[in-house]
């Protein structure tokens, strides 16, 4: 059997992980080496003058124009966290690295902290995936399905069944062959307005778009050349080349999320959880580089508050 080269690339080991961000200075170091590349400048002002100073083991920055102090993580995702930085980095590492999603029940074991608070540090950093992959555009042959996130939907009405049941897009682009290359998970519902909205948001032309025969699909015609198969009732796709591509997205969705989130109300968070996987997946072909460019965009992501994190608890 030919090794699949993504599934065997190697990644970021857990020794290696240690030796690069074990310690609180070393996390602090490669969180400033990502929000000031180019040396500190200050959040107010823009200023890049400053003279520093450590508070209970952190460094500071005070902004020489406007006085202004912060140290790297304030106005960031980290902001006025009680855990050490190797604690998030290490969230990081875990839900970057693993193959399938690390629950935050798993999380919590890993990391040593209460539920609540990995609950929290995973969701914050689901929510910075999500704002990532927020923009992810598709171009050229692009298969498109329906799915359901939380439970399957085969041969029952649409929409129906339990509660926990969410509906999505799934689109992938592919190569010429039919190989995919990235994919984009769009929790809309089945309307031809919805799916509309979603071209005008996720798909560039040039465009050839695959999908089956559900109506609303009828909105890509306008989005290029539209590729409609007809596969009758059910699920039958799953079984055509033409939808080799997102049905084996949609495979893997399916084993990242089995056994991970059945305790959990994931249908009021799935806009995060398909994020999650999103983001993974577009980044597969290059493990190395996932904990760095998430430490990136997380040193640059504002706060979210506790009640826009929680927002589906609250009722919102
Ligand atoms: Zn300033």
């Amino acid at each position: 059997m030919a090794m699949n080269r993504v599934q065997f690339q190697r990644g970021l080991s857990m020794a290696e992980f240690i030796q690069l961000y074990g310690s609180d200075a070393q996390c602090e170091a490669a969180l400033i080496a990502s929000r000031w590349p180019q040396g500190f400048a200050c959040p107010v002002c823009a200023g890049p003058a400053s003279c520093s100073f450590r508070r209970q083991g952190r460094l500071y920055w005070q902004c020489a124009s406007c006085r202004y102090q912060c140290s790297v993580i304030s106005g960031t995702i980290f902001e006025s966290t009680k855990l050490p930085l190797t604690c998030w980095f290490l969230a990081m590492h875990l839900l970057t690295q693993a193959k399938n999603n690390v629950s935050a029940l798993e999380l919590k074991r890993h990391l040593g902290v209460s539920y609540p608070t990995a609950w929290l540090v995973k969701h914050k950093l689901m929510e910075v995936m999500r704002l990532r992959e927020d923009t992810r555009q598709l171009t050229g042959r692009v298969e498109v399905d329906d799915a359901y996130f939380g439970g399957e939907c085969s041969g029952g009405k649409r929409g129906r069944g339990s509660q926990n049941k969410v509906p999505f897009i799934a689109a992938v682009q592919t190569t010429d062959d039919g190989k995919p290359v990235v994919a984009c998970f769009a929790q809309v519902p089945f309307t031809t307005q919805a799916v509309e909205q979603f071209v005008a948001k996720s798909l560039v032309r040039p465009l050839t778009v695959v999908s089956d025969g559900l109506r609303c699909f009828m909105a890509l015609e306008g989005a290029g050349v539209h590729e409609r198969v007809i596969t009758g009732s059910g699920k039958a796709s799953v079984k055509l080349p033409q939808f080799q591509a997102v049905n084996t997205v949609l495979s893997n969705l399916k084993t990242a999320m089995a056994g991970t989130y059945h305790a959990v109300k994931i249908a009021k968070y799935a806009h995060r959880y398909l994020a999650e996987v999103q983001y993974r997946f577009n980044r597969r072909f290059d493990l190395k580089s996932i904990l760095p460019r998430l430490v990136r965009v997380a040193a640059v992501t504002k706060p979210h508050n506790r009640v826009f994190i929680r927002e589906a608890e609250l009722g919102c």
